[in-house]
């Protein structure tokens, strides 16, 4: 039997970042990660294309919670704990500068993960966290008697190379369904995971051979639904993708699951009314009345999209602005105000994916991000029903648990 005060099970970026903060606030705690392999980090490894993204330059926490479809309420106070600024300073003080891109996503200055990486090892090294990989873990009990003459243990860890017992237990294991099974066993509620951040598989004669095409900010809502998104829209191989569609899938994750990833979508791809548009249309027949229309591209929409949706409004190659009838015109605004598009299968988004669902919110005190089940015994990251958008936020809502789990032990 291996004793030690802490055990933290997952030693990925949550797993890491707890191990990190606890040892160096505790010298005299013996602290353990359980890592099932052979290396840690892997996630971090290929995170942000391989070069991390670890955090979003967004300074308000009420602002920084929008981008959480699940945790968007109960991030809010330990965002007011350690957010953004606190990562930057956080790795800054270890040397590792961080640098904003213009859409306020944050990657090390060395535009590499091993940046990351090495920070962890370093500090795990020097703050003497002890990391045992290959070690996957099969069980967790509670225990109630004293194992070990003046040692309160509350839990035992049942390990691939034999049994652990520890005080306090961090559970870091992302989306893991064994583990998240293990938990349901202790009695916690576990929401049912469905994947998040994915885009949209649609074969339309609209979008097809023009991928690479980006139309910079449209309105996107789920027909039948409240799911709502705006931003840009991206048209690739196989559908649609970029913020606009991938905040829908983060937001919808569980409403699309449910559907099977089969529905409708209505883009407006210039967020202007049906009516507005149509009167614009009816000045630009007369501003443009000799201009062929198929070749006057209007509204700031990429050339290739507007052919595609003039083709689609019934309007022929050669028509020129001033002989577009009333139904080509109700036609074009149709398709650039309200166009709908079926959705049918989802694909991943640059590899990168993650989980929504997890140990309930309801069952985690957001103070310490502590069980409220069992006491000594802790979640951060994924492995928590939280997930975001893409940006970094969800490195951001590992770094803010892992923090407060350091705090709180
Ligand atoms: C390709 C990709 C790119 C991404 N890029 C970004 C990005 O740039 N920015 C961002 O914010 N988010 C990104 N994400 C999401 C981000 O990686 C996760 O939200 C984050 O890693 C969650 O951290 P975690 O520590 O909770 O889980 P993980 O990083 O998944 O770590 C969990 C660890 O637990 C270990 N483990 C699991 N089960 C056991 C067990 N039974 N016993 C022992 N160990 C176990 C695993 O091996 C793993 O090392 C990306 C995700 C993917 C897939």
């Amino acid at each position: 039997m291996i004793v030690r005060d802490i055990i933290i099970i997952g030693g990925g970026a949550a797993g890491f970042f707890a191990a990190i903060n606890i040892a160096e606030r505790y010298p005299e705690l013996k602290v353990a990660i359980l890592e099932r392999g052979k290396v840690g980090l892997q996630k971090v490894k290929i995170s942000g294309g391989g070069r991390c993204n670890v955090t979003h330059a967004e300074f308000v926490p009420s602002e920084l919670v929008l981008n959480y479809p699940r945790g968007e309420k109960e991030l809010l106070g330990p965002f007011h704990q350690f957010m953004t600024g606190d990562t930057i300073e956080w790795f800054e003080k270890r040397g590792v500068e961080l640098k904003i891109e213009d859409d306020g996503r944050m990657f090390p200055i060395t535009d590499s993960s091993q940046t990351i990486i090495d920070c962890f090892l370093n500090e795990a090294q020097k703050h003497k966290v002890e990391i045992i990989y290959n070690e996957s873990v099969k069980n967790i009990s509670l225990i109630s008697v004293k194992e070990i003459e003046n040692f309160d243990c509350n839990f035992k860890v049942e390990g691939q190379s034999g049994n652990f017992i520890c005080k306090k237990l961090v559970v870091a294991t992302g989306s893991n369904p064994k583990i998240w099974k293990l938990l349901e066993e202790l009695g916690h509620r576990i929401a049912h995971p469905v994947p998040s951040l994915f885009t949209f598989n649609i074969k339309d004669e609209r979008i097809i051979d023009i991928p690479g095409v980006v139309a910079q900010n449209v309105d996107v809502k789920v027909v039948g639904t409240d799911l709502f998104s705006e931003g840009p829209l991206l048209i690739t191989h196989v559908g649609m993708s970029a913020p606009a569609i991938l905040k829908l899938s983060a937001f919808g994750a569980n409403e699309l699951a449910n559907r099977h990833y089969k529905f409708q979508i209505e883009i407006n791809f210039i967020k202007q009314s049906f009516e507005d548009c149509l009167e614009n249309l009816k000045a630009l027949k007369h501003h443009l009345a000799r201009k062929i229309v198929f070749k006057s591209a209007q509204f700031d929409l990429p050339k290739r999209l507007w052919h595609k949706l003039v083709l689609a409004s019934n309007i022929d190659l050669e028509i020129r602005w001033a002989d577009l009838n009333r139904q080509q015109m109700e036609n074009l605004s149709n398709q650039l105000t309200q166009a709908v598009f079926q959705v049918d299968g989802k694909s991943t988004f640059k590899e990168e994916f993650v989980t929504a669902g997890g140990v309930h919110l309801k069952e985690v005190n957001f103070k310490t991000f502590e069980s409220k089940l069992h006491k000594n015994l802790f979640f951060a990251g994924e492995v928590i029903n939280v997930d975001a958008v893409t940006g970094g936020f969800n490195f951001q809502n590992a770094w803010t648990g892992a923090y407060l789990v350091s705090k709180a032990i």
